[in-house]
């Protein structure tokens, strides 16, 4: 069988080179071609010795799964398709500033998490990807930017896995992705500018802690466990008071002293002033420091089967007003790609719906969302039961 260089860590590529009968070292060369100098063919890899060259074209293979779509927008962010076989696509989009690179990648094909104001939680899940499908979109992206963009020195800075997928549902595969952009001979990005964001799978945070702690965002969404029961299902077994105890476990392990909260802004449905408000007194409660979360302000990006729309510009100002005034760091996303859909979760909409999804999503859109009452004081209404 042959096996994909692009699913092994380092460690894993060394026990590799050791089935071979090749020494360890022989890994740590062939991992900086792969990653590195981005090489797919075992001729190019010229300090590697012959006979291990003829002994890899037997068995292996360096293989990142095939781009079926590209497109550039006009703010120069790229998306990319990628096909990952039994007509499932993923996601990967690119998105360059002044003193960064970011490329947003996909954990799954699909996502079971049914979030409502998502396009790939209506698409129901389909399966996780392996770590050669996840490192394949960086690897890919990498070295095409290279190649595009006549630079030999590193353009991807940051990765944020925020594409298809709730990431911590696929922990194996994107624990072993994520020591692969850590590693020096791969790829050395920092854990701070390595970012995995999450719907807010308790326990697995902890050991996300525990066994590689990057940069962590939590899809937040809504201040009170009703609102959030409504937009983020996965609430209703791991409710706000657990998610933030785990946020506040992470934060000893994190490289940064701080959780990203996104907060996908929705009309009518979670931007008043009165969500603001009950925000910052959910961040707050306990005598906690406010400096301990930021917020990312997220107009959504509508899609015809959510029902939803996004918040006005002067909502979101007021909405950002009122954290910030809080002391609490919140920044507002620039909507960028907007003429290819590059928003989180929104690219590969024609994927076919998998599950009953759809149907669940739709009985949910049945369910009234009720603004809050003027001086509700964080009452807020959207239970799905
Ligand atoms: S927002 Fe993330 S976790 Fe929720 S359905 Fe979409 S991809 Fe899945």
């Amino acid at each position: 069988m042959t096996a994909n260089l692009l699913d092994y860590d380092l460690e894993g590529l060394a026990a590799f080179c050791e089935r071979l009968g090749e020494k360890r070292f022989r890994a740590t060369q062939l991992f900086r071609w792969i990653h590195q100098k981005g090489a797919a063919n075992f001729d190019d890899m010229s300090d590697l010795a012959k006979s291990l060259r003829e002994k890899l074209k037997t068995c292996a293979a360096v293989s990142a799964p095939r781009v079926t779509f590209q497109h550039q927008s006009t703010d120069g962010t790229i998306k990319w398709l990628f096909d990952v076989g039994a007509g499932d696509a993923v996601e990967a989009v690119f998105i360059p500033e002044d003193d960064r690179g970011t490329l947003c990648i996909s954990s799954q094909a699909g996502c079971a998490m049914a979030c409502r104001f998502c396009s790939t939680g209506h698409q129901g899940f389909s399966r996780n990807l392996t770590v050669a499908e996840i490192v394949g979109q960086l690897w890919f992206a990498e070295h095409f930017l290279r190649r595009h963009l006549g630079r030999e020195d590193r353009v991807i800075s940051n990765v944020v896995m925020m594409g298809m997928g709730e990431p911590l549902q696929n922990y194996q595969a994107v624990l072993h992705s994520l020591r692969v952009m850590l590693d020096d001979h791969g790829y050395g990005l920092s854990r701070r500018r390595v970012t995995v964001s999450t719907s807010g799978v308790v326990p697995m945070i902890d050991k996300l802690g525990r066994d590689c702690p990057v940069a962590l965002a939590v899809s937040l969404h809504a201040p009170t466990d009703m609102l959030r029961d409504n937009l983020v299902p996965l609430n209703r077994k791991y409710p706000l008071q657990e998610l933030l105890d785990a946020c506040q476990r992470y934060l000893a392990f994190a490289p940064r002293d701080f959780i990203t909260f996104e907060y996908c802004m929705l009309d009518g449905v979670n931007d008043t002033a009165e969500h603001a408000r009950a925000l910052v007194a959910l961040v707050s409660a306990g005598g906690r420091s406010r400096a301990w979360c930021k917020f990312n302000l997220i107009p959504f990006n509508p899609f015809p089967a959510s029902g939803l729309l996004r918040s006005a510009p002067a909502a979101i100002a007021a909405f950002a007003k009122i954290l910030g005034e809080a002391g609490i760091v919140t920044t507002v996303r620039k909507t960028r790609g907007d003429d290819i859909d590059a928003a989180c979760g929104q690219l590969a909409g024609d994927v076919m719906d998998r599950t009953a999804v759809e149907q669940r999503i739709a009985k949910q859109r049945r369910i009234e969302i009720k603004p809050l009452a003027a001086g509700a004081g964080g009452k807020l209404s959207g239970d799905a039961k």
